[in-house]
């Protein structure tokens, strides 16, 4: 089964304490198409510019990632540009500049309107509510979001949330949704506001994962390495959404999610141990598989016979 996915596309600048990298590949949908991709075929939904390289479009179909619902438009590409602190973890946002995203609004292929997984990957609400209003009725919508729509676009978000099966969001965007200072009760009250899963990203603490009678805890991959952690919420995404998409053939449930969940932390995992996409473009589903089984091994707290 395919998943579609819509997000943005960009030229990143991105500085740590150690290194400086300019107009490198970046965006939600490119972090996440590449995820999802490792799992299940992808179409993609975007914009770029004239300045945006033709190498990506040869990239993306040696991934299985289909970009006939990628536009290019006249003028330049998105840019974002972010600078991380010594800890890595937090991230001070230096520019935007919208360029075709300023007045973009995603149409979808005909051939993309009846995809039953679909990722909304980290865009305005709007837009997201948009994509779906041109699919017939998705099996599983996952979303991304970020403290930005929380803050700006307060009422798109909410009308998005009862359509979407799957919210994922990261600590601080939980507890600026909903005021709770306890996750627990940040993912309990997101779950009321609409959707029937919510994901809430830990960082380098891992994830929780809420349904409706269950409830889920895992940490993360511990890494010594870690180069560039942008995308990594993104690439965490398209993990989840990709294994969805690839092994569930009835209903997606609890068990398969919680499997999705530690999927989406190993490839997001790989995705900070290099800047840009340059450790997801030379990642094989072998690394994946090594990683999911140590995960699993790390795990355990009793030892079995
Ligand atoms: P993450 O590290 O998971 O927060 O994702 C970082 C990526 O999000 C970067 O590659 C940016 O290009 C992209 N990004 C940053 N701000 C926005 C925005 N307002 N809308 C869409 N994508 C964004």
């Amino acid at each position: 089964m395919s998943v579609l996915v819509v997000g943005s596309i960009a030229l990143d600048t991105v500085k740590t304490p150690v290194e400086k990298h300019t107009d490198q590949l970046g965006g939600s949908a490119s972090y996440a198409a590449v995820g999802a991709s490792f799992f299940a075929p992808v179409k993609l939904v975007g914009v770029v510019g004239e300045d945006f390289p033709a190498s990506e479009f040869a990239f993306w179909k040696t991934r299985d990632i289909d970009a006939s619902g990628v536009q290019r438009a006249p003028g330049k590409t998105f840019r974002w540009s972010g600078e991380y602190a010594w800890d890595l973890n937090t991230r001070e946002t230096k520019s935007v500049a919208l360029n075709v995203f300023e007045n973009y609004k995603p149409e979808l292929p005909e051939s993309f309107r009846a995809t039953e997984f679909v990722l909304l990957a980290n865009i305005a609400p709007s837009l997201q509510s948009h994509v779906l209003d041109q699919m017939r009725r998705p099996r599983f919508v996952v979303a991304d979001t970020m403290d930005l729509w929380i803050e700006t676009t307060r009422r798109d978000l909410d009308a998005l949330l009862p359509r979407v099966d799957l919210l994922i969001l990261n600590d601080s965007e939980a507890r600026q949704m909903t005021g709770e200072t306890s996750l627990i009760r940040a993912g309990r009250a997101i779950r009321r506001m609409g959707p029937k899963y919510v994901a809430v990203k830990k960082g380098e603490h891992g994830a929780l994962l809420f349904g409706p009678d269950d409830f889920f805890s895992c940490g993360a991959y511990p890494l010594e390495d870690i180069h560039d952690p942008t995308g990594a919420g993104d690439t965490f995404a398209g993990g989840v959404a990709g294994y969805l998409a690839g092994e569930c053939e009835g209903k997606v449930d609890f068990p398969q999610l919680r499997k999705a969940l530690i999927y989406g932390s190993v490839l997001a995992s790989f995705n900070v141990e290099a800047f840009s996409l340059d450790r997801l473009r030379r990642l094989t589903s072998e690394e994946i598989e090594d990683r999911y089984q140590m995960f699993k091994l790390m795990s355990q707290f009793e030892v079995l016979e």
